[in-house]
Parts: structure tokens; sequence; C-alpha cells
């Protein structure tokens, strides 16, 4: 692992974010992502315990160890890894944390077995399809997680309560659909809502949003709910700059939008051409949103692809779909 040498240990900090008890320390993002996003984590910091929420990726392990020593924690003060989701940017340094600190990790119990092996968190998203064989893991995936796992010890549910101590309570929130098991926090006593990836910024460079686009929904409509109804003053996202309550009614939208938009596209595609296949459908959608073609998309793809076929809108046609009705 590369490490920062210490004279640039003053130039710049990691901390992209610090109010009262959360500071946020940011993780460039390798690969087509490059320069284009970060992948943020959260210390919360309770007067008995320290939280963080996420752990990021591997090659950003270095930023994570500067942001302990910027706020001036020692490793071992860490308690608690509260994970949002079992994506590889996101759970990649859970095994150096659990070896240097000790803390307990926990997490949504429905992808435990995917936090707990890399090599089935790569195989069960990359290779779930024919064309994501042509993938390679180790670079697509398997680098951005450290070699050690560190498997979740206890696990969340909508509307547990984790309590730091000092007034400082973080609920859990149900925020399934971009992950099927993932979850987000609210702390009451400021009114902060750490989502991670449920609201993807539009600048992403990766089309897939979902795993189930009915559930996607249903959560675009309880985060807003939410933020409406507990008053929310200040919403952490992974992969862009805090915004208001008001600010992420906007992003809502947007992200409703998207979906709106791919699952459009994609019965345009079939309607212009019967019997279009998996591998071409993907690649007329990405390009007509600018995005990479790759892996991720083929998630959200296949998601509304069956989706479809449930309520009888397309059929199966040789290798491929044709429109329905
Ligand atoms: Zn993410």
């Amino acid at each position: 692992m590369v490490r920062e040498v210490n004279s640039t240990m003053s130039d710049m900090s990691v901390i992209s974010y610090q109010s009262g008890p959360f500071a946020t320390v940011s993780m460039g993002l390798p690969g087509d992502h490059e320069g284009k996003t970060a992948t943020r984590v959260f210390f919360v910091k309770g007067r008995d315990k320290l939280a963080l929420i996420d752990s990021g990726l591997y090659a950003g392990y270095p930023s994570l160890e500067r942001g302990f020593e910027e706020l001036g924690y020692a490793k071992s003060d860490l308690d608690y890894l509260l994970i949002t989701h079992e994506h590889m940017d996101h759970v990649g340094n859970n095994g150096p944390l659990k070896d240097e600190t000790g803390c307990t990790i926990m997490g949504h119990k429905a992808r435990a077995d995917r936090v707990a092996d890399n090599m089935l968190n790569a195989t069960t998203i990359v290779h779930a399809f024919p064309e994501g064989k042509n993938f390679d893991l180790k670079s697509e995936y398997l680098d951005w997680m450290a070699p050690k796992e560190g498997p979740l010890d206890a696990f969340l549910d909508h509307g547990d309560i984790i309590d730091l101590g000092g007034g400082i309570e973080l609920e859990v929130l149900d925020c399934r659909g971009h992950s099927m098991a993932e979850i987000g926090f609210f702390e009451r006593s400021t009114r902060t809502l750490v989502i991670a990836d449920p609201l993807l910024p539009v600048f992403n460079p990766v089309l897939y949003l979902y795993e189930d686009p009915a559930v996607m929904r249903a959560t675009f409509d309880r985060i807003e709910a939410f933020i409406r109804d507990r008053d929310v003053q200040t919403v952490l996202l992974a992969h862009e700059d805090p915004r208001s309550g008001e600010e992420t009614f906007e992003l809502i939208d947007s992200a409703r939008a998207r979906v709106d938009g791919i699952e459009r596209s994609m019965l345009e595609n079939i309607k212009a051409k019967p019997g279009i296949g998996f591998a071409e459908l993907r690649d007329k959608i990405c390009d007509e949103f600018d995005k990479v073609r790759e892996w991720r998309a083929l998630v959200s793809i296949d998601a509304s692809l069956k989706a479809f076929e449930s309520v009888g809108t397309i059929t199966k046609s040789g290798n491929g779909w044709a429109y329905a009705g």
C-alpha cells in the first residue's frame, strides 16, 4: 500500500466536511471514476462511542488513516463500523479496520454473506450475466477491497437506534433499491441524514442505479417523506457534497427521472428492434445516457426487464425481447 509522505500531511486535509458530531473523509475513486467521483466515509462522535459509517475502498485506506490523525482519534477509539451496503467502495477497508481497531461491524443481514467474502461479492454482481464474464474481477472489483474481509458482527434493521452517548443517536432507515440491503442513518440531535447511494449524482459515469425499480421508487418516496416529516437539515451522501433537505428534493426528482428514463429508453429500443438482445440493449442505453458500457449497467437493465416481463409488457423473443403492450 502506498503511503502519503509526512511532508504532505499539512498540505491538503482529507476531511471534506465537519459539523457537530460529523466528520467526512473523502477518497478518490480509480478507473472510469477517476477525477469524477469520490467515495466518502463519515465519522460520528458521541460522548461515549465513536462510529464510522462505511469503510471506503482499499486504495483510500491512507486517507482514512490520515482522517483519524487529523481528527485526533486513536485507531482504538473506534467502537462501531456501520455499513450502508455491501458494494466494494463501502466495505473495502472492513478487514484492516477490524484488525487495527477491534470495532464492532454492523449492517443489514441481507448481504452479510457478501460482506464476509470478497469473491462472492464480486462474482454475484459481475458474473451474474453472460456479458459480465468479460470483465476482469481483479481490476474491476477485487482490487478495490482489502485482501482480508471484515464480516458483520451484528445486524441492523429499519428503526434500530444506535446510541453514541451525550444525546447523539443514529436511527436506521431502510434505503433498499440501489442495493437490496442498503440502510441509511439519521442523527436526531443535528437532524442530519446519512444516505450513501440511493440518490447517485447525475455525473456518476455508471448507469447502474437500482437492483429493483419498484423498491427503488418506494425508497425515493420514503426518503422524501422522511426529510419532510423530520425536518432534515443536512443530507450527507457518499458520492457528492452535503445538501440541504430542500436541495435533496431536487436530487430525488432527478433520480426518479433517471429511473423512468432508463425504462422508457428500454421500451423504445425493444419496440424499434423486436428480439433485441441484452448486450445490444445495454450498449444503446449506456450510449444514450452517456454512461460507461460495463457490467454494472446490466444489473439495472436486467431488473427492469424482469419487471416488464412480469406484467406482460415484454416477452422473450429469440435471444432477446419483444414488445407485447
Ligand atoms: Zn457507492
